[in-house]
């Protein structure tokens, strides 16, 4: 995908924070922190969102949920976190290039879904 922002940050061809990465999988900080700890788990193959996952992708997906409380405890996270999927124009999703949220910090994070 040439013009996606987040397979020019998988190449290189655009700086990120790194703070993880194998050969299918990034996470770097959001460039627009929510809280104090918030970075962005992608595969580095172009998916366009959750809702273009297929059944081969059962692997990689498997291996980013497993990555997260990991790489979410390494970058502070002592005592949770959220994880967060937008996904297609009602999930608000922005960049068309599947990532998982990953906020947390000290504090009690906002409730986000109000019920009643
Ligand atoms: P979405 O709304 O698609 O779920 O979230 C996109 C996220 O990507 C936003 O939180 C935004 O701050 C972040 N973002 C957008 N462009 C860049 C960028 O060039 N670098 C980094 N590190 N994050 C970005
Ligand atoms: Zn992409």
């Amino acid at each position: 995908m040439d013009n996606c922002i987040f397979c020019k940050i998988a190449r290189r061809e655009i700086p990120s924070n790194k703070i993880y990465e194998d050969e299918e999988i990034l996470a770097f900080n959001d460039i627009n922190p929510a809280a104090p700890i918030h970075f962005l788990l992608i595969p580095k193959l172009h998916i366009d969102s959750l809702s273009a996952t297929e059944d081969n992708h059962q692997d990689l997906l498997g291996k980013m949920l497993l990555l997260a409380p990991k790489l979410a405890k390494e970058q502070g996270c002592e005592d949770g976190f959220r994880t967060i999927i937008n996904t297609g124009r009602v999930g608000g999703q922005e960049i068309f290039h599947l990532h998982f949220h990953i906020i947390g910090g000290r504090e009690r994070l906002p409730v986000m879904i109000h019920h009643g």
